[in-house]
């Protein structure tokens, strides 16, 4: 693979496409429409990432009754208006000295109710109550959980080359030594051979080892790792904007026993997660499946965390693989399969693989070998 493989981009087609099905899902879900603040959703609704997030007002206001309107502050405009899908969106702006929430309660119905990014500023919400006192906002993330959940073509291509990249990241770091250094030693390896293949963003890169590993979100730490030591190593983060994230447990020497039962144990789990994934079936079936192998295995009480979540502008997101979420299966959705155990103070095994839904069943981005492997 080469490091510098350009994506396919994206039309201003494609931005408009999906403002338009923000304003359907919106509708549908009795709104009427949404105000989307910088983060995620206004890069893959625009493609706008302001330079720094302040607190001067950037808003993208979508509804049915007029075109998306993206508002910036005037200084901000010109790279407001570089942005790669600057074409699908109206602009509007306003400027120091000048009240943003004015500026803003034209695009707005006094008695509409928006969807509001779950990341807005309180500041900036109180500021649209406070001009249209009649209008109301609910959380995002809870009035359109699907919103960025089902993938098309390009965004699957582009999260199967941020796959790849973490795996050529896992082949070579298992040829780098783990005894006698740090956690975050091995960690800064990984970090650096993301970027090598191609990532832009590192996100995280956990390394566990022993006991560390026994804590889901250990990160990386000064502990030097040991001969004999199981040590999990989670890591991703951005290529061409979106995400990887995928998880081998390692051990430094030959397993024990022990170390191999349970690897062996979390490998079935993780598999019997992928097996379920079927257009139609929903997202808490996944997590059953993989439970269920680890509790019958005796190991239930240790598996600590929901079975996966959601990837694409960002490395966690909806749908979420948990008891509860009898969302159904969309092709094209895109979502790790993360089962683990962890026993307190010992140590710990998670293995992880980001998988799409496809007519034919599960696809999966991650293709290294589940196998323990043994490093020095
Ligand atoms: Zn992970
Ligand atoms: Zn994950
Ligand atoms: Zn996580």
């Amino acid at each position: 693979m080469t490091e510098f493989d350009a994506p396919v981009p994206f039309t201003s087609e494609d931005y408009a496409a999906r403002m338009r099905g923000v304003v359907d899902q919106a509708v549908a879900a009795g709104l009427t429409g949404a105000v989307v603040t910088p983060g995620p959703d206004l890069v893959w609704l625009t493609g706008y990432q302001p330079t720094a997030i302040t607190e001067r007002l950037t808003a993208l206001v979508l509804a049915a009754d007029h075109p998306p309107t993206l508002l910036v502050p005037r200084l901000e405009r010109p790279d407001a208006e570089a942005a790669e899908g600057a074409t699908a969106v109206t602009f509007a702006d306003w400027t120091d000295g000048t009240d943003p929430y004015d500026a803003v309660a034209p695009l707005l119905r006094g008695d509409g109710s928006y969807a509001i990014s779950d990341s807005a500023w309180a500041m900036h919400l109180l500021g649209f109550q406070g001009v249209l006192p009649g209008s109301s906002y609910r959380s995002m993330t809870h009035s359109l959980p699907m919103l960025r959940a089902v993938k098309d073509a390009n965004e699957i291509g582009r999260l199967a080359a941020a796959g790849a990249a973490a795996d050529a990241a896992y082949g070579e770091i298992k040829k780098v030594r783990f005894a006698g250094r740090k956690e975050t030693e091995v960690a800064a390896d990984l970090a650096g051979l993301l970027r090598e293949f191609g990532h832009s963003q590192v996100d995280f890169t956990v390394v566990g080892s022993g006991p560390n590993g026994a804590n889901p979100h250990h990160e990386a730490g000064g502990r030097t790792i040991q001969p004999g030591d199981a040590v999990v190593l989670d890591f991703g983060g951005l290529k061409h904007g979106y995400g990887s994230d995928t998880t081998r447990t390692v051990c430094v020497g030959e397993p024990t026993s022990e170390i191999q039962e349970i690897h062996d144990i979390v490998r079935a789990a993780q598999q019997a997660g992928v097996d379920a994934v079927r257009v139609g079936v929903a997202c808490q079936e996944i997590d059953r499946a993989a439970r269920a192998v680890i509790t019958e295995a005796g190991y239930g009480a240790e598996f600590l965390h929901r079975t996966g979540h959601g990837i694409g502008v960002t490395t966690h997101e909806p749908p979420y693989m948990v008891e509860g979420e009898e969302q159904p299966l969309v092709p094209g959705m895109c979502f790790s399969v993360e089962p683990g155990i962890y026993l307190a103070g010992r140590f710990g095994v998670r293995i992880e693989d980001i998988v799409t839904v496809t007519e034919d069943g599960p696809r999966s981005f991650n293709n290294t070998d589940h196998r323990l492997a043994v490093v020095e």
